[in-house]
């Protein structure tokens, strides 16, 4: 096993990755810009290092310098966590390269997943069903991309082949607006993500968004770890995640499945990665796009499983065999995660950036929280808005919801805005509750545009001004003693160089 492991990340995953690490007894290496030189994750770590510069381009984006830092420090991998370079085969190559193991698959199944329409092509080989539609080369002209559209049947969606994050996808309800979502697409996709090819797919109505959790060893084993729904999302990025998933019988789990295992076959796929499909209101099931590393929602998957998928992608990249075979995986009870961001959803979710003047975490069985902030941290406008992520396990569906409802209710952040109320709203609605789930929930139940319930802003101003002065000040909704916590710096030693 790896004695010293280099994560590449920051927040919420590398806090996340380094518990697992200590729990092994390898030592957590960390990596900080300057606007992160406090982060929690930096004093989480066993060692951290600094990367000069504020913005991801001039820090975390750095594959030279983590292998630079990984060779001066004997790091013998390096994990990437999810955005930033875990999805860059470059990167994988390059740790390859220099005698680092890159925790992740082969850097030549990053590079053809990355491609959405050679993603497709292998898994059509591979009788994994995939949303129907056409690629090609777009120089065929408009006219015989209308003629390609309209066999596949309006509505289409204009798709980034190297696509991510939700970008570069048009919906096209009609021919007369086909050549112009085309060129927007392209746009957008060149601009985002240095490749401007875009395919065409059949825009399915209002299907759920649900995917599977596959790990693989580099043995030629696969198993799957079962389904995460995630159709509540906002321009196509999720925001509230469970499993297991309310529409899934255990037929329909099972084929499932055994598609996204046959699909991890297909590549031979090595280490933990999610298949993503979308299912109709039929029950039809089609391949999106498979995620080459850790997802952000796999703390559910954990819940229910209760498996540490991190530990696993250790054995996995040092060489052993997987930890688990499909038999040995069991679905219990049902868990629920809530993305916790600081930013405003009354206004258009505009990032809400500052200082945490108050920060307490609900507490109670059957309650997980990821985080990367603490009393006192700073939201900086450089990185992801996302606090903390809040998982909860219960028995049963509705007990989770409950559970989560509550710990929302007891969430409190101060000195910014969050999504908790929103959150809260979304939880509550009558149609969440049925299990009515749909990737346009949002929009259709007007969640996003009603006024924040909980507690008024000019309380909650009152409340973090009365903090600052140092007085006692309660919560105006939850009413308990919020002044009891400690300021940040007696939450631990500082372990930075
Ligand atoms: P998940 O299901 O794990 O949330 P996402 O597609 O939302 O997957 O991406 C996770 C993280 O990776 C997010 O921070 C997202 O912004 C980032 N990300 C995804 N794809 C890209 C990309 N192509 N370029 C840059 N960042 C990306
Ligand atoms: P990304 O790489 O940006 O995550 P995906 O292909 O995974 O791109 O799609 C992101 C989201 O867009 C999906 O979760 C779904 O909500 C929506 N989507 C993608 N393809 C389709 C489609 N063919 N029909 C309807 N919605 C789609
Ligand atoms: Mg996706």
């Amino acid at each position: 096993m790896f004695k010293k492991v280099l994560i590449a990340n920051r927040g919420e995953i590398a806090c996340r990755i380094a518990a697992t690490l200590q729990e092994m007894g390898i030592t957590a290496v960390g990596v900080y810009s300057d606007p992160d030189r406090r982060a929690m994750h930096v004093r989480t770590c066993d060692e951290a290092y600094p990367l000069p510069g504020k913005t991801s381009a001039e820090t975390y984006l750095r594959g030279e310098k983590f292998i630079e830092l990984a060779k001066l420090h004997g790091v013998d991998a390096i994990h990437p966590g999810y955005g930033f370079l875990s999805e860059n085969e470059d990167f994988a190559q390059a740790c390859h390269d220099a005698g680092i193991t890159f925790i992740g698959p082969a850097p030549s199944v990053i590079r053809d997943m990355g491609d959405k329409i050679i993603a497709k092509e292998t898994f059509t080989k591979a009788g994994v069903p995939v949303v129907p539609g056409w690629s090609g080369d777009t120089a065929i002209g408009i006219d015989a991309l209308k003629k390609e559209s309209a066999k596949i049947g309006y509505p289409v969606l204009i798709k980034a082949a190297a696509g991510g994050g939700g970008k570069g996808m048009r919906v096209v309800q009609k021919e007369t607006d086909l050549a112009v979502a085309i060129e927007a697409a392209q746009r957008e996709a060149g601009a985002a993500f240095g490749d401007s090819r875009v395919f065409i797919e059949k825009y399915i109505t209002n299907p759920r968004h649900v995917e599977i959790q596959i790990f693989g060893d580099s043995q030629g084993n696969a198993v799957h770890l079962f389904e995460r729904e995630c159709s509540v999302q906002r321009r196509h990025q999720k925001i509230i995640e469970e499993s297991p998933s309310p529409a899934l019988t255990p037929e329909l789990r099972a084929k499932m499945g055994d598609a996204a295992v046959a699909a991890a076959k297909a590549i031979g796929y090595s280490n933990a990665g999610t298949v993503e499909f979308i299912l109709d209101q039929s029950g039809n099931f089609y391949f999106l796009e498979v995620n080459t590393r850790l997802q952000v929602e796999h703390p559910v998957t954990e819940m229910v499983t209760h498996r540490d998928l991190v530990r696993a992608q250790l054995a996995v990249a040092a060489g052993e065999k997987l930890p688990f075979n499909q038999a040995d995986l069991k679905q219990e009870g049902h868990a629920i995660e809530c993305r916790i961001y600081a930013e405003d959803a009354a206004r258009g979710f505009l990032p809400s950036i500052g200082t945490l003047e108050r920060y307490i975490e609900p507490r109670g069985p059957g309650i997980r929280i990821d985080t990367g902030v603490s009393h006192g941290s700073e939201v900086s406008v450089y990185y992801d808005p996302m606090l903390a992520k809040l998982v909860c396990w219960a028995r049963t569906r509705d007990e989770a919801i409950d559970k989560s409802i509550r710990a929302l209710d007891r969430f409190v952040v101060m000195g910014v805005t969050t999504n908790i109320a929103f959150l809260r709203d979304v939880l509550s609605h009558p149609e969440f509750r049925a299990g009515n789930l749909h990737t346009h929930f949002l929009e259709q139940h007007a969640i996003a545009t009603s006024p924040p319930g909980g507690v008024p802003s000019e309380a909650l101003i009152a409340a973090a001004i009365a903090a600052r002065l140092g007085r006692r000040a309660a919560t105006p909704s939850q009413g308990f003693d919020v002044a009891a916590i400690g300021p940040w710096e007696s939450a631990g030693p500082w372990r930075g160089p």
